[in-house]
């Protein structure tokens, strides 16, 4: 059923990615999503090349490694991920590399208390969704289904928990590149005073529409919306590939219709038709935020535009601007 077809999804569109790229096999930082390249980038500036493993346009809960990823990820200097939690795609790769190439963002000691728990309760009911069947998804052992974990991993949207990614990656390097040190110091002080920067004016920018409530399409942004104080009224899904329960569209479409919600979410790569039917007739607006920075390109100073773009989708629904 939906499971099958989310399959043959992933097949054509790896095959599709496999036919048209091709990728040299010298040693780099390789993230597994954007926005960690996005912080490696912003470290192993003119020291290493950093690449991404998730082309854009793939969802972070859902991919099948392509043979040149697992080449890829076993020539890389260094392998910055989420933690299995998220990325399962990449447990068995990274369990292959030496401890210090391997670098599980969620396993970090300072990272652990400022996770917060992952919503899970409703869509588990509403698609009659239970692990024994999850498990027989599994088989082919390369092909990953969504992952119900117990804390929301979406770390990289939390500015603090940026920071500490930032602080490992240069640690990690430090080990890799001791030759580097001057340069990998430097790029971690501008990294922070950058990030510092960037979280004032965003802080600054959201002030006024903390109190505004409204719906995001999946249950990505729970760290930002604390870090600046938003007001989200829910989600549509825990995860963009699967169709939200008829509950919880009830839910929302009641939410919109008392005016409580001036604006719904959606995403570049998720433009469903639930969010049209949900707010026919109601005056909410309508947005996109991105959470993968699908259109920023690696550069140092990546993150703190991914950040800064995601503040500005904020605040242009929010305001009506
Ligand atoms: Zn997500």
């Amino acid at each position: 059923m939906l499971h099958n077809k989310k399959c043959l999804i992933f097949t054509l569109t790896a095959a599709a990615f496999a036919a048209t790229s091709t990728f040299p096999a010298h040693s780099a930082v390789v993230a597994s999503i954007k926005p960690l390249g996005f912080i490696a980038a912003a470290i192993a500036d003119g020291i290493t090349p950093v690449e991404v493993l998730l082309p854009d346009g793939a969802s972070e809960h859902d991919y099948a490694l392509r043979p040149s990823d697992v080449k890829r990820i076993k020539n890389a200097d260094l392998v910055v991920w989420t933690g299995p939690e998220m990325e399962a795609f990449l447990t068995k790769s990274a369990a292959e590399l030496p401890a210090n190439k391997n670098l599980e963002i969620a396993a970090l000691p300072g990272i652990k208390p400022l996770l917060i728990s992952g919503d899970d309760e409703d869509e588990e009911h509403e698609h009659g969704h239970d692990h024994g069947s999850e498990n027989s998804e599994v088989q082919d052992g390369s092909h990953a289904q969504h992952h119900h974990g117990q804390f929301n991993m979406h770390l990289w949207m939390s500015p603090d928990m940026a920071l500490q990614s930032a602080v490992a990656i240069h640690g990690k390097l430090l080990e890799l590149m001791p030759q580097s040190k001057a340069k990998l110091d430097a790029n971690l002080q501008e990294f922070k005073a950058e990030l510092a920067d960037a979280d004032k004016h965003i802080g600054a920018q959201l002030a006024p529409v903390r109190n505004k409530g409204y719906f995001v399409f999946h249950d990505a942004y729970s760290y930002f919306e604390k870090h600046y104080g938003l007001s989200p009224l829910g989600h549509f899904t825990v995860n963009p590939e699967i169709q939200p329960g008829a509950q919880r569209l009830h839910q929302i479409r009641t939410q919109l219709v008392e005016q409580k919600a001036v604006c719904v979410f959606a995403e570049p790569q998720f433009r469903p038709a639930v969010i049209d039917a949900v707010s026919r007739g109601t005056s909410v607006r309508k947005g996109t935020l991105d959470p993968l920075g699908m259109d920023i390109s690696l550069s140092k100073d990546s993150y703190v535009k991914f950040l800064s773009q995601l503040s500005s989708q904020y605040a242009s629904c929010l305001n009506g601007a």
